[in-house]
């Protein structure tokens, strides 16, 4: 079982969590609340110089632990793996450009071919922008999802594949997202943690809650604490392996997207506290 979370020195909060503010709000905001990690979502360097906004997250202390998201490399469109990749060569520009050391990858699924085929040019995707990765000092996060997101979203949907593709691609640029939300359920996942661990690819851990019932598969993610996840168990299992990282909120909420977001930054506060 981990150790207690006693301050906010390893809480990171994504952007996507408090999607009704822009990024100068979040920062502004999470650095009144005295949270220092902050995970981007590229939605909201859309638009932005984004030299200012490293000025910025620099002038607030802030300390980017990721940004959000590559990824999407399967497709039955030659053309459409080439926008993938440009997109991801793009993602890593962004990350060095705000002083990400890592950009997590949703891999990508295409319902209209095998999930073996989408494996594949998931493999070929990441094989080749690792070149770039490299030159730019930014790791490739493979964040597997929960099988609900299989037929569109991603084909990797366990630690074991994850774990997998990791070891197959045998690179120091690729790791891999740990994700509660979409692990949980896995009665190898302390196994599983163990094994990404020991070969050094356990580079990001994201909280959140599953809700029971759960409303909606994209949107209803709860605060820590809300559902059923055994999250203190899973950080243990995580910090044994040595990792020392941030744990990062993630959570994707119609429900908390209507609130007040200082208030609710408060409750993400208490929930780490006490439930994470
Ligand atoms: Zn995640």
């Amino acid at each position: 079982m981990a150790t207690e979370l006693t301050d906010f020195s390893k809480l990171c909060v994504h952007t996507l969590t408090t999607k009704p503010w822009n990024l100068r709000q979040c920062v502004e905001n999470y650095s009144a609340a005295g949270i220092h990690g902050i995970t981007i979502w590229r939605n909201v360097l859309e638009n932005q110089n984004v030299k200012e906004s490293r000025t910025m997250l620099d002038d607030f202390g802030m300390k980017v632990v990721s940004v959000a998201r590559g990824g999407f490399f399967p497709s039955i469109e030659k053309e459409k793996r080439q926008q993938a990749i440009n997109d991801n060569l793009l993602a890593i520009e962004q990350a060095a450009a705000v002083g990400a050391p890592a950009i997590v990858l949703v891999c990508g699924a295409d319902g209209r071919q095998p999930l073996e085929k989408s494996r594949e040019q998931i493999k070929e995707g990441i094989l080749k922008i690792i070149p770039q990765a490299k030159a730019a000092g930014v790791q490739l996060a493979i964040e597997p999802l929960h099988p609900m997101y299989a037929g569109d979203r991603s084909a990797i949907n366990t630690l074991a594949q994850a774990n997998q593709m990791a070891e197959e691609i045998n690179s120091e640029f690729v790791g891999i997202a740990v994700d509660v939300y979409h692990l949980w359920w896995d009665n190898t996942l302390e196994a599983e943690i163990k094994r990404c661990g020991q070969n050094g690819k356990l580079l990001a851990f994201h909280v959140c809650d599953w809700n029971v019932p759960t409303t909606d598969f994209m949107n209803d993610r709860g605060l820590m604490g809300d559902g059923c996840i055994n999250i203190k168990e899973i950080r243990g299992w995580v910090e044994e392996t040595g990792f020392s990282g941030y744990n990062e909120v993630e959570i994707f909420s119609d429900k908390y997207w209507s609130i007040n977001q200082n208030h609710y930054l408060e409750k993400i506060k208490n929930a780490y506290l006490k439930n994470t």
